[in-house]
């Protein structure tokens, strides 16, 4: 746990965040300002800065990620429709929390390339 860190109080409750899923490795909250209907943040509960420091010994954890989002999409109805699974990495592709996170997306059309 990092002091300094939002997910990291987010994770140890110190600071309220919307909870619609928790496991032994993962939780998952309402982004405070959310760019779809559905937006989602998927997050260990183990503090990793972004995917450049993940290791190979985190391969499970990230495919569990992956898995608690899919898991959301099918019980908000949005598995079928589309939706979106974004992990920005780096202040050049708009990180702005450094504990890694997945965004959950959907509820709207989506346009590629993003911006
Ligand atoms: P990123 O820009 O990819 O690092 O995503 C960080 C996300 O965290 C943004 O979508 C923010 O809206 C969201 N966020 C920031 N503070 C909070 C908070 N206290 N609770 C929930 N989501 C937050
Ligand atoms: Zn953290």
């Amino acid at each position: 746990m990092s002091k300094d860190c939002l997910f990291c109080r987010i994770v140890a409750k110190e600071i309220p965040a919307k909870i619609v899923h928790e496991d032994e490795q993962a939780i998952a909250f309402d982004d405070i300002n959310p760019q779809a209907p559905t937006h989602i943040l998927v997050v260990p509960r183990r503090h990793i800065p972004s995917l450049n420091e993940l290791a190979a010994k985190d391969a499970g954890l990230i495919g569990h990620l992956h898995l608690v989002a899919a898991q959301l999409a099918r019980q908000r109805g949005i598995a079928e429709s589309g939706y979106r699974v974004v992990l920005n990495t780096g202040r050049g592709a708009g990180q702005s929390v450094f504990h890694l996170h997945l965004h959950l997306l959907g509820g709207r059309g989506m346009r590629w390339p993003p911006g």
